[in-house]
């Protein structure tokens, strides 16, 4: 099962590729094929080999009436090695032209995979443009674990989540979060209608036709899973932090119940991540909530975390704020790497949970030994299966041992190294790794640089274990 799903993520078949690149290559370069995955141990047919993208300029015309997308997608890439083609990921949708360099390009579609041919081949280290033209209506994918991604039509607009890969339901590009890259997409949509995306919007342009271009700028790196585009009849609320970040959120008329709950302390917790973690990592913060039903999950979209209905509990928003950090900016090499996204965005519950007077991080990393769900109702679910470090499959990269055992890795250095070096190492980490990717052998050798700890038995134990650790 898993691995018939796997292959969802399909590469064109040798064949297709044969097909194409046979024949004569450009003049001067002579290229060889990208790779159409890029073997990540979970997804290994997630991404492309052969270039890395600078920056993804995306147009998007979405009209909720129809559920129709119109898209003009610029990529920006520089060639790591010398390209006869290179492959984007890419589902549904119609393609209806590609252009590199300005020249119409061969192309050819299996599974999920669109593939490029260029008119002339490409030079290693040559910085390249391709253009791809496409229309239809995004449908989204079921995860191997079930949940949806994707694009996703709510019930007065549509919303865009990616993790792993839903992000190449609407738009072509190197869908896996090795390869981040800056963004701007503008999204146009009709009278009544908001359009919402990551970063900072830069402007907001109605035409003749009533029809609204709202324009969205995101200058940090990020990984396409946390791209986002959202729209709907929201009310959109902005501001800042009293230490000058700013504040863009959206919420669906029906769940304004958002801007008296949990939601309204985001500006505190931005103030007290930065103070925990370090500087907030990014020029804005905010939320989008889509109506209630849309979404089993939340999901930290960058710098602007989308929730199903508005949340009700503190932590689940401080889950996605810490993700800004531990995820966001600081991002897995590879999917193995997972529990360094959901083992910090749970330490940061226990912590904001330890600052305002609940329960300390020590008494929930009891409560999950001896499984006492007064303190969290989850210290009761199988948190000790299997090594967060190692998940058997793809399905199990968001079950509870990555969150709630991920979680204890960390306290478990805290206790070894003390509350000074525990937090000066968590700060030097999101520091140092700012923007960039790392993997978990990245994390052991940082922390035991950093705090001057011998920390093999808590990785051994706790981090790679097969057994429940005592
Ligand atoms: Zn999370």
């Amino acid at each position: 099962m898993e691995l018939r799903t796997l292959y969802r993520l399909a590469a064109p078949s040798a064949v297709a590729l044969l097909a194409l690149t046979t024949g004569c290559t450009g003049d001067t370069v002579q290229g060889r094929p990208g790779a159409s995955g890029l073997r990540d141990p979970y997804f290994p047919r997630a991404g492309n080999g052969g270039y890395q993208v600078d920056h993804y300029a995306l147009d998007l015309d979405y009209d909720p009436a129809d559920g129709r997308l119109h898209g003009k997608a610029v990529i920006t890439a520089r060639a790591e090695q010398a390209l006869s083609s290179f492959n984007l990921d890419f589902s549904g949708l119609n393609v209806e032209g590609v252009t590199v360099q300005g020249e119409g390009a061969r192309y050819n579609r299996t599974g999920n995979e669109l593939t490029v041919r260029p008119a002339e081949d490409l030079a290693k280290g040559e910085v390249f443009r391709t253009e791809v033209d496409y229309s239809g209506k995004p449908k989204p994918l079921v995860d191997v674990d079930g949940a949806k991604e994707g694009w996703i039509t709510t019930s007065d607009g549509a919303v865009a989540v990616g993790e792993p890969v839903g992000s190449m339901t609407w738009f072509p590009g190197n869908h896996h979060p090795g390869d981040k890259a800056a963004y701007d997409i503008t999204i146009t949509v009709p009278r009544g209608y908001e359009a919402v995306s990551n970063g900072e919007l830069r402007s907001r342009t109605e035409d003749a036709d009533g029809r609204t271009a709202f324009a969205w700028h995101s200058p940090e790196p990020m990984a396409s899973y946390l791209a986002t585009a959202a729209v709907g009849p929201f009310k959109v609320t902005t501001g800042r932090t009293p230490s000058g970040v700013g504040l863009y959120s959206a919420v669906a008329p029906g769940e304004q119940a958002a801007n008296t709950g949990p939601l309204a302390r985001l500006p505190e917790m931005v103030e007290w991540g930065s103070g925990r973690f370090g500087p907030y990592p990014f020029a804005s913060a905010g939320a989008i909530v889509v109506p209630a039903g849309t979404l089993s999950y939340a999901l930290e979209t960058q710098g602007r975390p989308v929730f199903s209905g508005a949340p009700t509990e503190e932590e689940l928003v401080v889950h996605e704020l810490a993700h800004q950090w531990f995820g966001d900016s600081v991002s897995p090499k590879t999917w193995k790497d997972m529990w360094l996204n959901e083992g910090f965005a749970t330490y940061a519950e226990w912590l904001w949970a330890e600052d305002h007077g609940g329960s300390t991080a020590q008494e929930y990393f009891e409560a999950f030994r001896t499984g006492d769900t007064d303190v969290d109702r989850d210290a009761g679910s199988d948190w000790y299966a299997f090594p967060p470090a190692a998940p058997p499959g793809p399905a199990d990269i968001s079950a509870e041992p990555v969150y709630y055992r991920g979680a204890m890795v960390l306290h478990r250095i805290r206790q070894e190294v003390g509350d000074e070096k525990f937090f000066a190492l968590v700060r030097g980490w999101v520091a140092d790794h700012r923007h960039g990717n790392v993997s978990t052998a990245d994390f052991t050798a940082y922390a035991e640089k950093k705090t001057g700890h011998d920390l093999k038995k808590v990785w051994d134990v706790w981090l790679y274990g097969k057994d429940r650790p005592e």
